[in-house]
């Protein structure tokens, strides 16, 4: 007779198959059991045929990979342990001393971060363009330049830029694009050319997508996905992701494919919340500007018109106002301070509404042209009703910016 302990590791029983429900199941593994030491020497990593490795993938992963390429519209997809891990391995694979990477300057501020600390120190240079203005980044595309980023929209200030030109531009000049594509999801637009010769044709290298937004939908997990079209450039940064141990927990891979079949719901409410506010911030004499895609005002509207399909377009839940200069930081932090329902945090896409004041001068090479001089906040609208929202607001702004 075995000891049980040993017979609890090394149990007999094995469930029937033919198991099926709504959801995948969850396979968590570190070891993955090959039936025989050759079976172990002739298993692949590289492709989705056999299992060698938790790191490299479980039938959970891989279902949510899958889901991704759907969702995005790509074939390939790696997962990360959060959106900036996403953004790295995209840098860390397709960059080497001596390149450039380009970066928009609204760009989300990690990404511009990584390329000031390890990017720099590895002698890997960058530039930050104007996302407004192609001439601006056309000037500064170079013989060194490996990389541009591409973001739309910018996540503070919402400004849309011409994406499909700046795509163009870049491909003429052989250099690849990586969208950081968590605004627009998958489902504001099409990342990629789909049907070559549509209109707009947009067509990135690379989609980085922090699940940890819309995806998720929870303000819970954290992760990231790379999806591409192209086996070439995946596999360099499947290898990239390989050597570095990047990888994502069973749990929250499935935390995130709850969150897929609900996503375009949510995504249609935080959009019809948001624009709601948006109207009624407007009318506010408080906000100087207010900054959202579907505003004709707004930074890039047209672009945004053309990209996403018109007024009934996507604008996802964001938007942010520049609070006019004569209230004090100390004034605009106590609004955001006195809002109730909107809780100061960053990140977005959750169900619970977020306020940040960010302070421009910091984050930007130049102030933009086109955005007033003040305090820009943003708001992350969640899925509470956008009239108590709006209540919220009021009372904040009552209490603070007299
Ligand atoms: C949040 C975010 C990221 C990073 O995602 P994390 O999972 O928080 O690391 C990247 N890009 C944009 C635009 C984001 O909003």
């Amino acid at each position: 007779m075995t000891d049980l302990t040993t017979t609890l590791i090394h149990h007999p029983y094995k469930p029937p198959e033919g198991f099926s429900s709504p959801q995948p199941g969850v396979f968590k593994a570190s070891t993955v059991i090959f039936p025989s030491v050759a079976a172990m020497r002739d298993f692949e990593w590289k492709d989705k045929s056999a299992y060698t490795y938790g790191l490299h993938g479980t039938p959970t992963t891989y279902m949510l990979e899958e889901r991704l390429c759907t969702l995005e519209g790509g074939l390939q997809c790696l997962l990360l342990p959060s959106g900036l891990a996403a953004i790295a391995n995209v840098a860390l694979s397709l960059l080497s001393t001596g390149d450039e990477v380009l970066i928009p300057d609204n760009a989300y501020g990690p990404n511009k971060t990584l390329a000031e600390g390890e990017l720099l120190s590895w002698g890997i240079s960058h530039q930050y363009y104007d996302p407004l203005d192609l001439k601006d980044l056309e000037s500064k595309i170079t013989d060194k330049t490996r990389l541009v980023w591409l973001e739309a929209a910018g996540s503070v200030t919402l400004e849309f830029p011409d994406l499909p030109a700046m795509v163009k531009l870049c491909h003429a000049r052989g250099v690849l694009t990586a969208l950081d594509n968590t605004w627009g999801a998958g489902l504001a637009f099409a990342p990629f050319d789909l049907q070559p010769g549509s209109t707009p044709p947009l067509g990135v290298d690379v989609s980085v997508h922090a699940l940890t937004k819309y995806p998720s939908g929870g303000g819970d997990v954290l992760m990231g996905s790379v999806v591409t079209r192209n086996t070439a450039l995946h596999m360099k940064l499947k290898l990239t992701h390989m050597r570095m141990g990047f990888g994502v927990g069973a749990n929250d891979a499935e935390a995130v494919m709850r969150g897929l079949p609900s996503m375009k719901l949510r995504y249609h409410a935080h959009d019809e919340s948001t624009r709601q506010l948006v109207a009624w911030a407007e009318t506010r004499a408080e906000f100087s500007q207010v900054l959202h895609p579907s505003l004709t005002s707004s930074p890039g509207h047209a672009q945004w018109l053309a990209l996403c399909g018109g007024e009934m377009g996507s604008a996802a839940g964001l938007f942010s106002v520049v609070i006019d200069e004569r209230y004090t930081q100390v004034q605009v932090d106590k609004f955001c301070d006195s809002l109730l329902l909107f809780k100061v945090g960053y990140s977005w896409g959750g169900p619970m509404s977020l306020v940040v004041p960010y302070g421009l001068k910091s984050m930007r090479a130049n102030w933009p042209s086109y955005i007033r001089r003040g305090t820009v906040v943003r708001f992350s609208i969640g899925l509470e009703s956008a009239n108590d929202l709006r209540v919220d607001l009021a009372q904040a702004l009552a209490k603070a910016l007299r």
